[in-house]
């Protein structure tokens, strides 16, 4: 399958997913994972109508995507990745989106260079749904807090929050959970469902699915 015609079916099956709750489709954004892959590959995504890009390294995406963006206006760079505090002034610079706020350190880091550069980029706290010990994200046990903070303290304009399920268990457990934490927050949007779980996903809420795999094919 072409990137484009993968692109296509991807469409159609968060379509068919968000239609078969009662979902509008239009409500899911699909950003389309593109780490390790090159303007190669890229090019004929972004040909194909696709605008959100997703990557997972600040140093990567500023080597590849500012050439891009300057080919093709309207792309938005979505940071999916762990973020250090040392590379949040790049991370401002760059993105239109974070997704992996986890802590009060990039909290306050981010805060400061949101009001140094004057860009808001769309933010998630990325919850850590399986509370594995290797994994990034805020334990659910202290959400509470880091969104007080984000919100109270710092001023920050949190959109929602971001989950990678464990991957030995089921996925739509998590999702159903973030969905519920997303909830009790008043917190309108969901990052969740990447190439193998997208549906389930966008069954259980998701707003912005993650899609790389299964676009541009094995890394
Ligand atoms: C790589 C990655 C994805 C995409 O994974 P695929 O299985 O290739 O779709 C989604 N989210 C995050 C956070 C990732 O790092």
């Amino acid at each position: 399958m072409t990137p484009a015609s993968a692109l296509d079916d991807i469409r159609a099956r968060i379509a068919a997913a968000a239609r078969g709750v009662g979902r509008d489709p239009a409500s899911i954004r699909l950003v389309a994972v593109s780490k390790t892959f090159g303007a190669d590959a890229i090019e004929p995504v972004i040909r194909a109508g696709q605008r959100d890009f997703g990557e997972n390294r600040v140093q990567e995406a500023q080597a590849k995507w500012p050439a891009l963006q300057t080919a093709h206006p309207g792309i938005r760079l979505h940071l999916i990745g762990p973020l250090q505090s040392n590379k949040a002034a790049d991370a401002v610079a760059l993105f239109d989106a974070i997704h992996s706020i986890d802590r009060e350190k990039i909290a306050r880091a981010l805060a400061a260079e949101i009001a140094k550069q004057g860009r808001a980029p769309e933010l998630y706290i990325q919850v850590n749904t399986g509370e594995e010990p290797q994994k990034a994200g805020v334990m659910p046990a202290d959400l509470a807090a880091l969104v007080t903070l984000c919100r109270d303290t710092l001023g920050l304009a949190i959109s929602g929050l971001m989950c990678i399920p464990p991957v030995d268990e089921e996925p739509a457990v998590h999702f159903a959970f973030l969905q519920k934490l997303a909830r009790d927050h008043g917190l309108v949007r969901l990052s969740m469902g990447m190439s193998d779980d997208f549906e389930p996903a966008v069954e259980l809420g998701s707003t912005d699915v993650r899609v790389g795999s299964a676009i541009f094919g094995a890394r």
